[in-house]
């Protein structure tokens, strides 16, 4: 499939984010859970109304999982996942968040402490990793597809594997540089923390699951 680019206004806050010295790098986290639960959210409230379905609170997490050898962090949701269409329209335009308009409406000011407070959402997932795969599978589908993109280049969309209903989002985590270590983003006592510092009040649990070598 031919890869898609990216919308105009996407791609130059895909920029800034990328470019940016920016040391609050591990909301990517908290975005990528916050995310996870609104999925989970949205099948609470559908099983409300649909009677065909049933929301049994355990069969509902997050589930955070590094593999240091691959260096990829891969954060699970059984929620709402996304379809085709949901992958292409809600993965290919960063503006839906808000956080470019108000990006806007602030040139002058620090770029730091604008990403830190508001929800950039998704694309936070590019400060810390080269490669961002997703695999979903949505409610009341039997089709699962595979978005991948490695940052501003724009991303592709194939179909793909997946037994249950839900969202598997993989980061493959940036080498180290003379300045930036990433690796800490593969250490569980260090996704931990971040958990704890911004996503202590989600209401489902976060599980994690963690390989040594
Ligand atoms: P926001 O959360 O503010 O809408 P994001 O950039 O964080 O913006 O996410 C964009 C959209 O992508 C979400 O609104 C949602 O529709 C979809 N999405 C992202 N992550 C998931 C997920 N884990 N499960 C289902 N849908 C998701
Ligand atoms: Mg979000």
């Amino acid at each position: 499939m031919a890869k898609k680019q990216f919308k105009a206004e996407s791609k130059r806050l895909l920029e800034m984010m990328i470019n940016s010295i920016y040391t609050q790098r591990e909301i990517f986290l908290r975005e990528l859970i916050s995310n996870s639960s609104d999925a989970i959210d949205k099948m609470y409230y559908k099983a409300l109304t649909d009677e065909s379905l049933v929301f049994n609170k355990e069969d509902y997490y997050i589930k955070l999982s590094a593999d240091k050898a691959n260096r990829t962090l891969t954060i699970t949701d059984t929620g709402i996942g996304m379809s085709k269409e949901e992958l292409e329209n809600n993965l290919g335009v960063i503006a839906k968040s808000g956080s470019l308009a108000f990006k806007k409406e602030n040139e002058s000011k620090d770029g730091h402490n604008i990403i830190g407070q508001f929800g950039v959402g998704f694309y936070a997932a590019f400060m810390v990793a080269d490669v961002v795969t997703v695999i979903s599978k949505a409610q009341g589908s039997d089709e699962a597809f595979k978005w991948e993109s490695k940052g501003a280049d724009g991303y592709t969309i194939v179909p793909a594997e997946k037994d249950s209903v839900g969202t598997e989002i993989t980061l493959k985590i940036k080498e180290n540089t003379e300045d930036d270590n990433y690796d800490e983003y593969l250490e569980e006592y260090r996704l931990k923390a971040i958990v704890k510092k911004y996503s202590d009040f989600i209401r489902y649990p976060i599980k994690m699951d963690t390989k040594s070598q």
